[in-house]
């Protein structure tokens, strides 16, 4: 059964990460194709009386959506949501998280992939760690947004250093430090196999230093999860590439122009943004995304010969 759904609110973004856009030139979708707050509501409810019960808001950067915690606040108020997150690469943070809080938003992910500020810049393409910090501090001062989980693309050339900087940030702030394995979704469609930094790779890192115990898996997570031996905070490892989790996957993506998606690796996607502006009711809605989740796929083939990448790249289809 299908319990997770990705939103993604926008294609736009103000970073530049290597793995995800390319430095210039990304065609943005046209503002009249992206789905209104009406539109993602009505979506989201009908999907929720579907079987969704946690709902992820991302991009692209979601914070760069105007009015933003107003959408929250909308989805907030949907019956049957147990759990209403949001993925932020942090830059606007600091100025929204009361705001989100006050929405309703449960949980926060923020996106940081080096402690350094050097090579945060040469992966973001821009110089803007500390204000990415600042808007980590301002949602974890809200204790009841947790666990507040940062999440790590590691990318050839990460050093130990920067890794157990990682790890001490997550053992004095009792965050949940997450390294996602980088996926042949980039913009630059540059992604080669052996740039993939496994989580068992940066595992081996960690436990020359610190000894960790692993944690129960949750059903249909994604993440192997870490308590660090002797104090606070977790380490979690998501590792499509390596390690596939598919077999358990329940998740569904909506993209901002409104294709409903079964897999980040789909080739195929449905739109329900035409359907939904040509007057369906919410009967024939639920029709197509039932034969939509009826046909998702079993697995990703990133690593079988002939793999082909999707059409769309990581920040058009919402991670
Ligand atoms: N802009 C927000 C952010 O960066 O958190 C939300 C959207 S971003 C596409 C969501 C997550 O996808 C981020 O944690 C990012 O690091 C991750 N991501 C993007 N491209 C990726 C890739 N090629 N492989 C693995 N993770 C990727
Ligand atoms: Fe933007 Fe997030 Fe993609 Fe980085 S990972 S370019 S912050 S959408």
């Amino acid at each position: 059964m299908i319990g997770d759904l990705r939103v993604s609110v926008t294609d736009r973004c103000n970073f530049r990460c290597r793995y995800c856009m390319p430095a210039e030139g990304m065609d943005w979708i046209p503002r009249e194709e992206i789905l209104s707050f009406e539109e993602i509501e009505r979506l989201v409810r009908l999907l929720v009386d579907l079987g969704v019960t946690d709902v992820r808001l991302t991009g692209g950067e979601p914070l760069v959506r105007r009015e933003f915690p107003t959408l929250v606040g909308r989805l907030a108020a949907i019956e049957g949501i147990e759990d209403l997150s949001l993925t932020t690469n942090g830059y606007f943070l600091a100025e929204q998280a009361a705001a989100l809080v006050a929405a309703g938003i449960d949980r926060v992910n923020v996106s940081i992939d080096s402690l350094a500020r050097a090579r945060f810049f040469e992966i973001t393409r821009r110089d803007a760690l500390d204000r990415v910090l600042a808007g980590l501090d301002a949602i974890a001062a809200h204790p009841e947004v947790r666990p507040v989980k940062v999440n790590a693309v590691p990318m050839p050339g990460l050093d130990r250093a920067d890794v157990l900087r990682f790890c001490d940030l997550a053992r004095e702030r009792g965050f949940q430090v997450r390294f996602i394995e980088f996926m042949p979704l980039d913009g630059d469609r540059a992604w080669r196999a052996e740039d993939v930094l496994t989580g068992a790779a940066v595992q081996a890192l960690i436990e020359a230093v610190h000894p960790l115990r692993e944690l129960p898996r949750e059903p249909h997570a994604t993440s192997r999860v870490f308590a660090f031996a002797d104090g606070r905070g977790e380490i979690g490892f998501i590792n499509p590439v390596s390690e596939p989790f598919c077999a358990d996957c329940n998740r569904l993506r909506l993209t901002a122009d409104g294709k409903l998606r079964t897999c980040l690796f789909s080739l195929h996607e449905t739109d329900l943004r035409g359907p939904l502006r040509a007057g369906a009711d919410d009967g024939e809605l639920e029709r197509i995304v039932r034969e939509a989740v009826w046909r998702k796929e079993l697995k990703h083939r990133i690593d079988e010969p002939g793999f082909r990448p999707p059409a769309r790249t990581m920040s058009a289809i919402g991670g």
